[in-house]
């Protein structure tokens, strides 16, 4: 074997060591703690069979021979055969059957089964071991022949589909044909004369695909098997679901080998998928589905409807109790909630499978305080042991579970929530059907600044193109509307005023409904439930609760108006860590203010339009410290390019040269002559990197000097009235010291002048975003002047990637992930190898000349989990994000201490 072909990420011991390996584990001799080696399955039937439990003989192929399956180019690894066909015998005399025995054959199922869960995923064959003489043998022991050539039917199926890649629909059509010869409309009404014919057409599809016979030997069956197990870690889909799931693609399956048992072997027969407790509201009671006279397969392909766990009670009762039993022990011996299989063969009760239950993010909370209650695990196992998404879940409106409603589309769930509403096709009727108090959902190809009113207005938003920091998404997840970006099946034609999918249109003023969550795009209503607040959550309080006590990291939140910090405080933040001012000009009463300051030539003329300003800011501010009295409140100066605040450059072309045609309305002509004009100067090539930030300061520090006396004055007020307000004062997008200098210079007399007028002293600081790669590398003399610092991740991700973000999401991000040239979207996690360099070398720098330096982060990152981490690793005082967000960052920041002082011990 050539060295080329051994993947880099597999040790070269292994592969040097294989012919020493032992590849095969009993299930005897395996144990919960070698789910790295046997998978979760494996791992699961091992400590099932331990504790004593009836799990049907078996033994499971490590993960370890799959990786060297794949090393040694789909080759079985050495010794591998002969280990399995040892651990043949040994199930042999378990089970008291053999292979190819006429009277009383051994038939086994193979499954995948990887340390995570991946359901679904990856590839099984059942009923292995038949041929004609051992489908004899299993008709005359069920006394059943029908049941023995469905069996056999089933096999030849899903080995052929499976193992050979035959197309399954030519089996699905053989038997549909079947059906309609029989006259018949379900599988279980064929009868054995038609089945028997219906194998012999299987067989035959199988050899002209083939073109060879379907092997009739079960161990020639068997080897095929496990290598077509092997192969299907790596089928498309497995493949796109660990990439969603983030699970490596480097463990490698188990193959788990084991006797079959069946449930479709008359009315003491049975089967079922049951929960220790609910998995839907978390409540303490066995639920699941129970199939008389079924085998698993009936129950997914939903033949007939199952009935309730219970129903298991009424036809089984001592089944059920020792089932129930089982359930206990092995949630006692987990310490959580299991998800459990199992089969009753003529009344003996066999236990298949048990896992870790996957459960809805209500469920999750309650069920984790109440096994605290019950002594089961600590209150911070308790806090580990949710995950943010669970959390998240009970913050937005979520589409009923019991609601049957087939999605038409799906695209990237942007920002949470479920959300009903008419589509709209443009920002301004979204806001004024809005504002008439109709549900809308503005649908768009995608949004720009100029649609945040209509933004505000809508109960959700819906884009075809986009990823999770487009703008659509960091404004709706920044509102806590729910949003779907880049649904690229929806075709959406904004001047039609529609869209369309497959051939459905969907019109203005038609019902759509969109889940955040998800991803998914339904037409019509759908069934949600509403969100409950999280402090009447009782469980979901008490976790909080737990991590606030737990956490090191404290959580602001990003709030740019008074409603905002409210829902802050209500959702435990302890600061606000961003207020952006240019929003407040982006409202109705004052942009015609904004732009004529803009529009001004002179700063005199400037000045003037400033000082109508001014106690409209003087009172956004007043009214965001007041609700934060107490906490700290960091309020950035005007950051964006100012051409922002102007009318678009397209539409104004657009409507000049209209009115010009026309002739009509001279005067208006020559308005919008003069702002295009306006516009054309400060038209930039490349605006993220132009006039903006610090820079405005500079060039026009009248307009910060007016916000900065705004900000004092309304502290001064609130102070004097006892409110106790702390404005801290934030300039974004330095990259020098003598750029904060100068600024600062402009601004420290102002802030000094107001306190003098006013006779108040206000405790505030100044300080700085650091959000250019030069700022952060050159933190330590910045910090001579910034009091705090606060990194934008968003442009330091831009600055430092040299991308920008809308074009990288729309043009390439997505690409660069498919192709590992990225391994994350950097946009939603912090790239700790580029940027968190920078940030940890800023925090460093800055902390070096002043020690108590507070550093936070108010970019989008500082509410996703993993970004989190990394911001308590390095120190941070503070992440700040959306007030939507808030408590999932409490328990992110708690879940990062907990990691923190496990890998310290
Ligand atoms: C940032 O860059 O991360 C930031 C918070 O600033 P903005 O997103 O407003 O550019
Ligand atoms: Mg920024």
């Amino acid at each position: 074997m050539g060295k080329g072909t051994v993947p880099s990420w597999l040790p070269h011991t292994i592969c040097s060591m294989s012919a020493a390996r032992k590849w095969v584990y009993l299930f005897k001799e395996g144990s919960a703690s070698m789910r790295d080696l046997l998978g979760g399955k494996g791992a699961g039937a091992a400590e099932m069979t331990r504790a004593g439990m009836p799990v049907p003989p078996g033994f499971t192929i490590t993960t370890e021979a799959c990786r060297e399956y794949y090393a040694h180019g789909g080759k079985l690894p050495e010794g591998l055969w002969k280990q399995v066909t040892d651990a043949l015998v040994t199930l042999e005399k378990q089970a008291r059957k053999r292979f190819r025995d006429p009277r009383n054959p051994l038939l086994v199922s193979v499954r995948s089964g990887a340390k995570f869960s991946m359901p679904g995923m990856m590839d099984t064959v059942l009923n292995l071991g038949l041929n004609d003489v051992t489908t004899r043998a299993l008709a005359a022991r069920a006394g059943d022949e029908r049941f023995a050539l469905d069996a056999r039917r089933r096999f030849i199926q899903m080995f052929g589909k499976t193992v050979k890649g035959i197309d399954g629909q030519r089996f699905e059509a053989a038997l549909t044909a079947a059906k309609k010869r029989a006259g018949v409309k379900t599988d279980p009404e064929l009868s054995p004369v038609r089945l028997r014919s219906l194998v012999k057409r299987y067989l035959a599809i199988y050899r002209d695909a083939t073109g060879h016979e379907f092997p009739t030997d079960p161990a020639e069956q068997l080897r095929d098997a496990i290598e077509a197990v092997f192969r299907s870690w790596n089928t498309p889909r497995a493949i796109t679901y660990r990439r969603m799931e983030r699970i490596p693609d480097d463990l490698g399956t188990a193959v788990n080998v084991q006797m079959m048992v069946f449930g479709n072997m008359g009315p003491t027969s049975g089967t079922g998928v049951a929960f220790t407790r609910n998995p839907i509201t978390g409540r303490k009671e066995l639920y699941g589905d129970y199939l008389a006279n079924a085998q698993g397969e009936d129950v997914v392909a939903g033949v007939r409807d199952t009935e309730p766990i219970k129903a298991l009670k009424r036809h089984l009762p001592k089944v059920y109790a020792q089932f129930e039993r089982y359930g206990r022990k092995l949630e006692k011996h987990y310490r959580d909630v299991q998800d459990l299989e199992f089969t009753v063969e003529r009344g003996k009760l066999y236990m298949l499978q048990t896992r870790a239950a996957k459960r809805t993010g209500e469920a999750a909370v309650n069920i984790a305080v109440d096994m605290v209650g019950e002594h089961l695990i600590t209150e911070r196992e308790a806090v580990a042991r949710i995950e943010p998404r669970q959390l998240e879940q009970l913050l937005f409106p979520r589409i009923a579970p019991g609601a049957k409603a087939q999605p038409i589309a799906r695209g990237v769930p942007a920002s949470p929530g479920a959300a009903t509403g008419e589509a709209v096709f443009d920002a301004d009727t979204a806001a004024e059907w809005g504002k008439s108090g109709k549900s809308v959902i503005l649908v768009r190809v995608e949004t720009n600044p100029n649609d945040v009113h209509g933004m505000v207005e809508a109960k959700g938003i819906l884009t075809q193109t986009g990823g999770t920091a487009s703008h659509a998404a960091l404004v709706a997840r920044g509102m806590g509307r729910p949003c779907i970006v880049g649904a690229s099946k929806v075709a959406v034609d904004e001047d039609q005023r529609s869209f369309s999918v497959d051939g459905t249109t969907v019109k203005q003023g038609e019902e759509i409904t969109i889940d955040g969550t998800t991803g998914d795009v339904f037409v019509g209503r759908v069934p949600t439930i509403e969100a409950r607040s999280l402090s009447k959550h009782r469980a979901a309080s008490a976790i909080l609760g737990w991590a606030d006590e737990t956490r090191r990291l404290q959580v602001w939140a990003n709030a740019d108006y008074p409603r905002d910090a409210r829902k802050a405080l209500e959702n435990g933040a302890q600061g606000v860590g961003l207020c952006r001012t240019e929003h407040m000009f982006m409202e109705e009463d004052r942009l015609p203010i904004v732009q004529a300051m803009i529009m001004a030539t002179t700063t005199r003329e400037r000045e003037k339009q400033l000082a109508r300003l001014l106690p409209i800011q003087r009172g956004d501010f007043r009214g965001i410290l007041s609700v934060m009295a107490g906490l700290p409140v960091v309020i950035r100066l005007i950051d964006p390019p100012l051409h922002e605040f102007l009318p678009n450059r397209e539409d104004l072309v657009r409507d000049t040269a209209t009115l010009r045609a026309t002739g009509k309305s001279p005067d208006r002509l020559k308005r919008l002559e003069k702002i295009l004009a306006r516009v054309e100067e400060l038209h930039e090539a490349n605006p993220m990197l132009g006039l903006r930030g610090v820079r405005l300061s500079v060039l026009f520090p009248e307009i910060t000097r007016m916000q900065v006396r705004a900000i004092m004055e309304a502290a001064c007020d609130l102070r004097k009235r006892n409110v106790d307000a702390r404005p801290e004062i934030m300039i974004p997008l330095v990259g020098t010291l003598a750029e904060l200098h100068a600024v600062h210079a402009e601004l420290k007399p102002v802030a000094q002048l107001v306190q003098k007028e006013k006779g108040v002293r206000v405790p505030y600081k100044f300080g700085t975003m650091i959000e250019i790669p030069r700022a952060a590398l050159t933190a330590g003399e910045i910090a001579k002047e910034a009091e705090f610092f606060s990194f934008g991740t968003n442009d330091l991700t831009q600055t430092t990637f040299g991308f920008s973000r809308d074009d990288a999401e729309r043009h390439f991000i997505v690409n660069y992930l498919e192709h590992k040239i990225l391994p994350r979207n950097p946009f939603e996690t912090i790239d700790e190898d580029g940027v968190g360099r920078l940030m940890a070398l800023a925090v460093k720098e800055g902390r070096k000349t002043r020690r108590r330096l507070e550093v936070g982060i108010c970019g989008e990152h500082g509410g996703d989990p993993d970004s989190i981490r990394l911001c308590h690793k390095l120190g941070l005082n503070y992440v700040s994000c959306s007030p939507f967000r808030v408590p999932v960052a409490r328990l992110a920041a708690a879940q990062a201490a907990i990691g923190d002082s496990a890998s310290t011990k």
